[in-house]
């Protein structure tokens, strides 16, 4: 573990908010607030591509000072991004930080949607990025977004306008918003959405700027101005306490797995949007100027428009109820709208309110966190009316179309309680997010229930009806069943109830690199989901590849446990490559997939179940030298990838670095980012370029030019620039064949960079002293040739090398080529 990882994880330990899964109990201040919001009949989409892009102070101010009804449309979830708090990247990154932006928004007050549109990694321009998302299917979730939603407004946080300038992502989902502008209004684009939500025609579209994207404060200064509304988004809530910076700061914190934790202001600050398309408000501090926000814009909203502003004028604030019969005239009324879009919406947030008014406490809690199919759970059934308002509880709808009569009347902070069993069927989905549970592309993920697109997250299977009687007017409330405990420090802690398989199987390494014809251990790890599991484990494996045994008999006592076998595996003499698959048959079922439990305490606890699946890879790697060091950075499998192939890899600390400690290694690799995340890693500079002197090698793997700990990087001069290679095949030129680095122990060819994945590298240097060499030549399309990938000195004894080529995301894909380049890296000058 780093030191950054570790300290990063103390901050969070007392930082967190960890109301965030139990359910809301908002006070007077807080009700008065919704009915405000109530009484607002207008919205805003925000749009941008990643969870972390969105400006929260424009949310917040739109959503709590504004009133509107804000959302965030993300077109990714974030999959490709670094985790700062954990180890999981990729698909299981884009699951964490889902759950980030609904925290986010939880904290702001707006809403989250997300298209079908896969964070592939970073790409230099929109063209690129359309080039590997399906547009049409994106560009479709926008105009779903946006004939759902129907906003009257749109603000992108990006400039349509200026590609090539950031991330190809950004520039796209500003580009896709702009056309989508035009699409949704046109009942001849994506029909079949037509069908079921309507047309949309939204009144304005906006960019978010800001002095920034002028260059400087001068020139934004300077800039004509005319269709750019301001307004001061630091206004203070003084029934929150808080001002709006307050609360967006803390809903930035929410997305930790980037690390962006945030220190909230106070003061006055202007924010700007520019209009690109509609009309031009006359009130240029006011984004929606002559689009009608009040209830008079739906027929018959007049009358609900007369009853609501009596609630929220007369509210009393010591006792909320008392406005519970005046919203319950106010929900008849909206009841009977024509307007199906604004009555779903605000049914919505009237029964919040009248919930919330009445001190209605309604909860279905299992006894347990997860079922399996076939099983049964107990639940608790809680139900309170803390008012002095008349309410009964008529029924309760159990799932699977069960309902129980009650009729009683609900007295004044008596609590009803009540047990029931569930039965968890045979056919029951597992709970885990919808988009992973097809395979996707590259760019896209693959939705099957088209219903569930730009959701953020699969509903519930699980849920309780309470049907009440308030005021003579039925009113039901659907609570998703939950399970709670009680934690000796944390207290109240709250889980979503989830459905697991019967049995998951896991395997101990996500690619196992064979160096030679020595079998190799395989560990499967089985576990149980009930209790007395029965069953027989195999290996899927390659074709002329052995494993022994062929199988083994399971049987696990406890649900919850977990047994590990080991099957050893034989590779063929040859190079070749697979994958390899446990599977776990218990009767006529078969269960391949693996559970992965998401558990950190800013956002709700999560399962996620996902092919359990191998990579290997039989190589014929020569290498000299068997000892190295490795120094940690942000973090990188390397270590362990080297281990495969033969290596003796030791993870040092940078206070353990001496002449002593090191004199036993060949060679010394530095992780990535270390020379931007190790603060002290300065003071031992000297002693690193001594091992080189000495005979050592130093590979010291990509760092970025900003927050750079030391002056020298290297022995000779070295200048890092932003310089990236984000095409995976783009052509790779050899500059100095002859070199050793080509050559020796293993002969590099083109073949060693076929399949790479994601990117060949970042942050290559552009400058450096004529004791390098520069061994490789590459480019994305219209660019220059980048000839600082991958740069070899001699020094003293030794070499030094700097690579901003990919290893770290190429050994975990079992990219052999990646491996083969490495290992002469490790073997340079050593002849044995
Ligand atoms: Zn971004």
């Amino acid at each position: 573990m780093t030191k950054i990882y570790a300290s990063l994880l103390f901050i969070i330990g007392f930082s967190l908010q960890l109301t965030a899964q139990q359910p809301k109990k908002p006070n007077a201040s807080k009700i008065h607030e919704s009915i405000k919001k109530l009484n607002f009949l207008g919205s805003v989409l925000y749009i941008a591509a990643h969870p972390d892009d969105e400006n929260t102070r424009l949310i917040s101010y739109l959503s709590n000072h504004v009133k509107a009804r804000t959302a965030y449309l993300s077109l990714t979830r974030g999959d490709g991004g670094q985790n700062l708090i954990g180890p999981e990247i990729r698909e299981l990154l884009g699951v964490i930080r889902t759950q980030e932006l609904l925290a986010a928004r939880r904290t702001d007050g707006g809403e989250q949607r997300f298209t079908r549109a896969n964070d592939f990694g970073y790409s230099k321009h929109p063209d690129e990025t359309l080039a590997i998302w399906n547009k049409k299917e994106v560009l479709s979730d926008v105009v779903l977004a946006i004939r759902q939603f129907k906003p009257d407004v749109i603000i992108n946080r990006f400039d349509h306008r200026s590609p090539g300038t950031t991330h190809g992502h950004h520039t796209t989902s500003a580009l896709l918003s702009f056309e989508a502008f035009d699409l949704a209004s046109n009942k001849n684009a994506y029909p079949e959405q037509v069908k079921e939500f309507g047309t949309w025609q939204v009144k304005r579209e906006f960019f978010n700027t800001s002095w920034w994207f002028y260059g400087s404060k001068e020139k934004f200064k300077a800039a004509d101005k005319t269709n750019l509304l301001d307004f001061n988004v630091g206004t203070y809530y003084p029934k929150l306490g808080l001002s709006n910076t307050e609360i967006a700061s803390l809903s930035r914190s929410q997305h930790k797995s980037q690390g962006f934790g945030n220190t909230g202001t106070r003061g006055n600050q202007t924010e700007y949007i520019e209009l690109i398309k509609g009309d031009l408000p006359k009130d240029k501090s006011n984004i929606f100027d002559g689009i009608n926000i009040t209830w008079t814009r739906v027929k018959g909203g007049k009358a609900i428009q007369d009853v609501l502003s009596k609630v929220e004028r007369d509210f009393d604030f010591d006792k909320p109820s008392a406005s519970i019969s005046e919203l319950i005239k106010a929900y008849q009324l909206i009841q009977n709208l024509e307007n199906k879009h604004w009555k779903t919406q605000k049914i919505k947030e009237i029964k919040a309110i009248i919930y919330a008014c009445s001190g209605l406490y309604l909860e279905a809690v299992a006894d347990t966190n997860y079922g399996t199919q076939n099983s049964s759970v107990k639940v608790k059934i809680e139900a309170i009316n803390r008012s002095s308002s008349l309410i009964t509880l008529k029924s309760i709808d159990l799932p699977e179309n069960i309902s129980t009569e009650k009729n009683i009347n609900l007295a004044e902070n008596e609590s009803f309680k009540f047990e029931e069993q569930l039965n968890i069927s045979e056919n029951t989905n597992n709970t885990t997010p919808y988009w992973l549970n097809k395979k996707g592309t590259l760019g896209m993920y693959n939705v099957e229930d088209k219903a569930l697109i730009g959701l953020p997250e699969t509903p519930r299977h699980y849920n309780y009806t309470f049907n009440l009687i308030i005021d003579n007017t039925v009113i039901s409330y659907t609570k998703p069943l939950v399970y709670k405990m009680n934690d000796p420090v944390k207290g109240e802690v709250y889980k979503p109830f989830e459905i697991i398989p019967e049995a998951s199987v896991k395997l101990d390494e996500k690619v196992f690199i064979f160096n030679s014809n020595e079998a190799k251990d395989i560990k499967v790890t089985v576990k149980s989901g009930k209790n007395n599991l029965e069953g027989n484990l195999q290996l899927e494996i390659p074709t002329s590849w052995t494993v022994s045994p062929k199988s083994y008999e399971v049987s696990i006592v406890n649900k919850g446990q977990e047994q590990t076998f080991v099957f050893s595996l034989k590779p063929l003499n040859n190079e070749s490559e697979g994958s390899i698959k446990p599977l776990l048959s218990i009767g006529y079922k078969s269960y391949s997939k693996e559970l992965i439990e998401v558990d950190y305490e800013h956002i709700p606890y999560q399962t996620i179940l996902l092919p359990s699946e191998s990579r290997v890879v039989k190589l014929n790697i020569k290498k000299r030298g068997k000892n190295v060091a490795y120094i940690e950075g942000a973090g990188d499998i390397v270590p362990q990838s080297l281990e495969q192939i033969g290596y003796k890899v030791t993870v040092l600390k940078v206070d353990d670095l001496s002449k002593e400690n090191l004199s036993k290694f060949d060679a010394l690799v530095v992780g990535i980012r270390a020379y931007n995340t190790l603060e002290t890693i300065k003071f031992k500079q000297d002693i690193l370029f001594d091992f080189v002197k000495n005979g050592g090698n130093m590979i010291v793997q990509y760092n970025t030019r900003h927050r750079l700990k030391v002056e020298k990087l290297a022995p000779y001069n070295l200048k890092l620039s932003r310089d990236r290679v984000t095409d995976e095949n783009a052509k790779v030129t050899f500059l100095s064949p002859e070199h050793s680095l080509l050559n020796y122990p293993n002969k590099i060819t083109q073949t060693d960079f076929k399949g790479w994945t994601q990117e060949r590298g970042l942050y290559f240097p552009n400058e450096w002293a004529k004791e390098f060499t520069p061994i490789l030549s590459m480019h994305d399309k219209d660019e220059t040739p980048k000839t600082g990938s991958l740069l070899v000195a001699p020094y003293g004894k030794g070499y030094y090398i700097y690579t901003g080529l990919s290893f770290f995301r190429e050994f975990p894909a079992g990219v052999s080529g990646a491996y083969r380049l490495f290992a002469n890296m490790l073997s340079i000058g050593k002849t044995n």
